[in-house]
């Protein structure tokens, strides 16, 4: 049932809206659509928090709403949607707009059966496939807003929100859900989970980080459901545990982990570290540590870069080779790189198509060695790196769990922040 309610009722305040994606919504409308802010933006609105994007959800196809806007692109195979981007640099945005699906249950679908890439060629022209486990391939049927609410996750997800009017449209009770601080699956959970068992992730990432309870009937069925997991593309779990650890509560995120059994035998790189963590231990200090430290940037509105807290996470595996092959004999430079190859293998395995993310985390690794050496040349060469922010980051965690001196991390502090003269001083200091 459709329900409208009006601003007096629900209380958001327009302050916290993004002038883009009302524009968005504006031109939509203006063009003869309907068309709404809509899901996670509409909650943390509702909540009263800023949302961190925005996206628009719309009974225009992907081709209509192209054809709107200068800067628009039509993306994703899964998911079809648009991407409407604006301003350029550190400036950039981009609006998310989505055309309204239709909500089709498995047995509804045609199934495709054995894996993905069987299915590939078979899914060829059809827009809405599952595979055997009843999993959804494809989903770009368009429907009515009443049924794109109900092929969302959570009830507090599944809001939308026009600026125009300020009304908020709620079809499976949001709003009291968000009220009474509850995570509830729309429709029978368990059909849900398998539809698309990465919802398993969410609710653990929601929990975490909105402190909301679970509802009875979207819990039962969690734990039976993890084994799921395995079918989803490692390319995909790897992105839902980078979110899992950068809601800004990562350490309730580890909790809730935990508590859900999802420690072991879910996330490769999760099950290293947690599993050589053991209470009391350094590595669990370090680990706390670093989540700790993203979840403070997160509340202060600060970027989190994944390659920090994954490099992190793998330290002491790199530390452990590293030692290791010194041991050995090996000179420290090829070592450390050489442990931090055996750590990529062991512990990441294929990411392909993350380059970005495996450089960064080998230049915050070689740079630990070089903040030993306070030599002149050395040390304005090593502060005028790039990546130097990240590396002093990583070396001041070190600093704090006793693994270098604290001094040297405040030298590398007042070094970088110097005048010419400090610097030179400093460089004496240590000759
Ligand atoms: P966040 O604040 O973390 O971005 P979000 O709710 O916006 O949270 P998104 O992943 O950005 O989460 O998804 C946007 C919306 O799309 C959700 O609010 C939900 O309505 C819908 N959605 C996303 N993923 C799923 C899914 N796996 N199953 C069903 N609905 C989904
Ligand atoms: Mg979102």
């Amino acid at each position: 049932r459709r329900v409208e309610i009006p601003a007096s009722e629900h209380g958001i305040d327009p302050a916290l809206l993004d002038d883009r994606a009302v524009k968005v919504v504006g031109t939509l409308q203006q063009a003869g659509y309907e068309a709404y802010i809509v899901g996670g933006a509409v909650r943390d609105l509702l909540v009263g928090r800023r949302p961190k994007d925005f996206d628009v959800a719309t009974n225009a196809t992907p081709e209509q709403v192209k054809s709107l806007f200068r800067r628009a692109f039509i993306i994703g195979r899964r998911f079809r949607i648009v991407h409407v981007v604006f301003g350029r640099g550190r400036e950039h945005e981009v609006i998310e707009v989505s055309t309204f699906r239709a909500y089709m249950d498995a047995s509804a679908a045609e199934q495709v059966e054995g894996n993905e890439k069987t299915a590939k060629g078979e899914m060829a022209g059809k827009s809405h496939v599952v595979d055997a486990s009843g999993r959804v391939l494809r989903d770009n049927v368009w429907g009515p807003q009443i049924e794109d609410a109900a092929r969302r996750d959570f009830t507090i997800n599944a809001m939308y929100y026009d600026p125009a009017t300020q009304v908020v449209v709620d079809y499976h009770g949001g709003l009291k859900d968000l009220r009474a601080q509850t995570l509830r699956m729309i429709g029978d959970p368990a059909t849900r989970y398998r539809e698309d068992p990465v919802r398993i992730l969410r609710v653990v990432r929601f929990a975490a980080k909105l402190g909301f309870k679970l509802e009875a009937k979207t819990e039962k069925p969690l734990r039976e459901m993890l084994g799921l997991l395995a079918n989803v593309p490692a390319s995909r779990m790897f992105d839902e545990m980078i979110k899992l650890l950068q809601t800004g509560h990562a350490l309730a995120s580890l909790e809730q982990i935990r508590r859900f059994g999802l420690d072991k035998g879910v996330f490769p790189v999760l099950d290293a570290v947690l599993r050589q963590a053991a209470p009391g231990s350094v590595r669990e200090k370090f680990l706390n540590l670093a989540l700790a430290d993203t979840d403070r940037r997160v509340g202060e509105g600060k970027p989190v870069a994944p390659s920090f807290l994954l490099a992190c996470m793998l330290w002491h595996d790199v530390q452990e080779g590293w030692q290791r092959l010194k041991d050995g004999g090996e000179h420290p430079t090829p070592a450390l790189a050489q442990a931090i190859d055996a750590a990529f293998d062991a512990r990441i395995g294929d990411i392909s198509g993350r380059g970005k993310l495996a450089t960064d985390m080998r230049e915050i690794w070689m740079m630990q060695p070089r903040f030993e050496r306070r030599g002149g040349s050395q040390a304005y060469g090593l502060v005028d790196q790039p990546r130097f922010r990240a590396g002093f980051d990583f070396l001041r965690l070190r600093a704090d769990i006793g693994e270098v001196p604290v001094e040297l991390a405040e030298w590398w502090e007042d070094f970088s922040l110097g005048s010419d003269e400090e610097r030179e001083a400093l460089v004496q200091s240590v000759k």
